[in-house]
């Protein structure tokens, strides 16, 4: 079974509008309102690959109340932690040819008295249901930034020792997990961006990425590092790869980093070869951007793009 935990979800407005001005009254017509944050991505894409995890999220208020009814209709189970604070709200707007602008609360905060509640009920439903890969997605709003440090520790003491984990989070909690870690994490895909940020480098391209890490290997056993259209460079088991996304009518690649972490938890889940999680793990990511939607990995197109992924073992 597979557990995909979202500490800090959202209610998604998204509008698409031809113009959005500062300073003015903008008038929108429609909007989409939907149940969000990377976990819940990725929990949805999984179900399209034909797998159903189980998605623990912390909820609370009104909010919250409206998160879960939004989550009722998803192939995924949906379990919650409930929190006094709001769930948070995130607007995004697509406007004026392509432009993304977005507003992004922080969320609530999660204080540190609530931890050792939340790591016990992680590890209750870890042990009920039988977990073998958890997947950690998105930020945490804490001020402890060893949050997921001691998490990952936590669920390596407590767990068995074949349990993979996965870490799709971002900024200061990625750089610790990477630098400061006592126990690491099976799996990280940092997309061009955080990679950036993690090595406080400043990479344009998948070559540049490719020339640092042949110097500077990750201690991450499975370490993908997502580089949009170009595909990615995957540092796995020791072995480095140059690893190139089929070319698509791009369409959408909101989640697509999401969808990509969901394709490699299907490999995971079956066992598949390294080579095998590249290849399912880019053509998720890729068969999302071709969608209008987010967090959508459909299993046919998937199938057709497996093939068009391509790998080249770098010696
Ligand atoms: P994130 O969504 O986390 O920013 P990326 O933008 O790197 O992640 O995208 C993740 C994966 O999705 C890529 O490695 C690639 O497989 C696929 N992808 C994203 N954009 C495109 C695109 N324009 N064409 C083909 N594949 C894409």
């Amino acid at each position: 079974m597979v557990l995909i935990i979202t500490l800090n979800p959202s209610v998604d407005l998204l509008y698409f509008e031809p113009t959005f001005r500062l300073g003015v009254h903008n008038r929108f017509q429609n909007s989409t309102i939907m149940s969000a944050g990377k976990g819940i991505n990725c929990s949805r894409a999984l179900s399209y690959l034909g797998e159903k995890a189980t998605s623990l999220s912390l909820v609370g208020g009104l909010s919250g109340e409206f998160f879960k009814k939004h989550l009722e209709n998803e192939h995924f189970e949906s379990l919650y932690i409930p929190i006094q604070a709001e769930t948070r709200h995130s607007i995004t707007i697509m406007h004026d040819d392509n432009v993304h602008t977005e507003i992004v609360e922080a969320g609530p905060k999660v204080y540190p008295e609530m931890k050792e509640a939340i790591f016990d009920r992680i590890l209750q439903i870890v042990t009920e249901k039988k977990i073998e890969i958890i997947s950690l997605n998105g930020s945490v709003n804490s001020d402890d930034e060893y949050f997921y440090n001691d998490l990952v520790y936590f669920l390596r003491k407590n767990t068995a020792p074949e349990t993979k984990i996965l870490a799709d989070f971002s900024r200061n909690a990625l750089q610790q997990i990477v630098h400061n870690a006592t126990s690491y994490p099976d799996f990280i895909k940092p997309n061009l961006e955080e990679f950036c940020q993690l090595t406080g480098l400043p990479f344009n391209n998948k070559q540049e990425v490719l020339d640092y890490i042949k110097e500077n290997p990750l201690p991450i056993p499975y370490t993908l590092v997502s580089c949009g259209a170009e595909g990615a460079i995957a540092q796995f088991s020791g072995q480095l790869y140059d690893v190139a996304a089929p070319t698509i009518d791009l369409v959408n690649p909101t989640g697509s980093g999401d969808a990509t972490v969901a394709g490699a938890i299907y490999a995971f889940k079956h066992h598949l070869s390294d080579e095998e999680v590249i290849r399912f793990a880019i053509a998720s990511g890729t068969a999302n951007a071709m969608e209008n939607g987010v967090g959508i990995a459909r299993r046919e197109i998937v199938n057709q793009l497996l093939d068009q992924v391509l790998i080249e073992k770098i010696e």
